[in-house]
């Protein structure tokens, strides 16, 4: 390659013209190992939010950036290795159901996952709202219980493409956050790096979602689809709805209740079926049968306990208490809660996902600055639906938090969510489209 130019990079994507893969390569390890400065990366990622790149562009940078650090290679006994990504949301718990129920049926899932976000919940704070669990795993002890349990799930290390760190941090601030490409990059390099063979994309969709309409999070699945196979990757991806939180639990320890009812056998609710799904088209991408046949075998782990043993077998092995299986109440709980009722007759036409994770960080169950600390028995329980016909006086919701004070703060922002209207409105399916082989 010619030497390389940063300015020229800038100016190929300002003018719309394709760089090649060895620029982008040089780009991504001069802007890892600090030599491009910036304000030359922040100028070249407004011009990639101004003008887009192509698919090739950007199965070329996600590549990059995977490789800017430590990419993870899997050999487990006679099985393959799965993961799932979603793009963030609230009640979002579908990992900590989906890991037993894969590894129960025999493909493995070690995965890393992160904190809360703004309003989105993380995993890693759900599960460390079990008492004594801890997700800062060493990489030995984390591939033994993958080895003996088939999941395990660790705090994201930051030796994994470090160059998308330094990217998110300057996006961040210069608002360039929202580009399809940008995102796709991101997120996929950081799944590359952690080296399944199956992956499932749960791309969020809606007012509490990064992609607020079907035609973007369609757009990204495409783009995300098609950076994994470009790295030999199967992958699938799904879209969800997000206009609404997913299930009736929000905040960390409530969320574990919630999983573990779901994995005591009680899969009938939407994100049951939800789970089931994800579950099936992992399994289905492991060769294990057909669509009709893997959502048997998923429901089948459930039905057994097979896979509500596997969950208290991880818990174990991540230093946790796992009686929290069988007795909920060993899960911490919230000095306060208050129940919020309807103020009329009518039907629940909104529960808006993003009010209600900002009510739950305000109860105590995400984060205001990084250095709060997460209350885990904070947060809400749904007593009623979207769609449901509520009287005066009904039961909306309970609010659980440490003090009266957040329980009063956080009522105001749920009244404002919650609206309740004359009509039936339409019904909202959680499932919006599936993209699979
Ligand atoms: N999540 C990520 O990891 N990166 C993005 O750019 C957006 C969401």
């Amino acid at each position: 390659m010619p030497q390389f130019h940063m300015t020229e990079c800038i100016r190929k994507t300002k003018e719309k013209m394709p760089l090649s893969e060895a620029e982008i390569q040089a780009m991504i390890a001069g802007i890892t190992d600090g030599t491009i400065p910036d304000y030359q990366t922040a100028a070249w990622l407004m011009a990639v939010c101004l003008n887009g790149l192509t698919d090739r562009e950007t199965a070329a940078l996600t590549a990059a950036m995977r490789d800017s650090g430590q990419v993870m290679h899997w050999d487990f006994p006679g099985g393959t290795v799965a993961d799932k990504h979603s793009t963030g949301g609230v009640g979002d718990k579908t990992t900590l159901i989906l890991a037993p129920i894969v590894a129960a049926c025999g493909v493995y899932m070690p995965k890393m996952s992160g904190r809360g976000l703004g309003h989105t919940g993380g995993t890693i704070d759900k599960l460390e709202s079990i008492p004594g669990l801890t997700t800062a795993l060493d990489p030995a002890e984390f591939l033994s219980l993958v080895e003996r349990v088939g999941c395990a799930v660790a705090m994201q290390t930051g030796n994994l493409a470090p160059a998308d760190k330094k990217l998110y941090a300057l996006r961040d601030v210069t608002e360039t956050v929202n580009s399809i490409p940008l995102i796709c990059a991101s997120i996929m390099s950081k799944k590359l790096a952690t080296g399944a063979d199956h992956i499932i994309l749960d791309v969020k969709v809606g007012s509490g979602a990064f992609m607020k309409h079907d035609a973007d999070a369609a757009e990204l699945a495409r783009l995300m689809r098609a950076a994994a196979k470009a790295s030999g990757k199967n992958c699938a991806a799904i879209l969800t709805d997000m206009d609404i939180p997913l299930g009736r639990c929000i905040g960390n320890a409530l969320e574990v209740r919630e999983a573990i009812e779901l994995l005591r056998g009680d899969l009938g609710s939407p994100l049951g079926r939800l789970c089931t799904v994800l579950a099936a088209e992992l399994l289905k991408m492991a060769q294990t049968g057909s669509s009709e046949d893997c959502i048997k075998i998923a429901e089948e782990a459930v039905r057994s306990g097979r896979a509500l043993q596997r969950f208290a077998q991880m818990i174990e092995g991540q230093h946790g208490d796992p009686r929290v299986t069988e007795d909920l109440s060993r899960l911490p709980q919230a000095k306060c809660s208050r129940v919020l009722c309807a103020e009329a007759d009518g039907y629940i036409s909104a529960m808006q996902s993003e009010e209600i994770g900002r009510a739950c960080v305000l109860l105590g169950a995400g984060r205001l600055t990084k250095a709060d600390v997460i209350d885990p028995g904070a947060g809400v329980v749904l007593a009623a639906e979207y769609g449901d016909a509520v009287r005066k006086g009904d039961p909306l919701l309970t609010m659980y938090a440490a003090t009266e004070a957040q329980l009063d703060e956080a009522a105001q922002k749920l009244r404002a969510a919650v609206t309740i209207s004359a009509e039936k409105p339409a019904e909202k399916p959680l499932i919006h489209r599936m993209f699979t082989d």
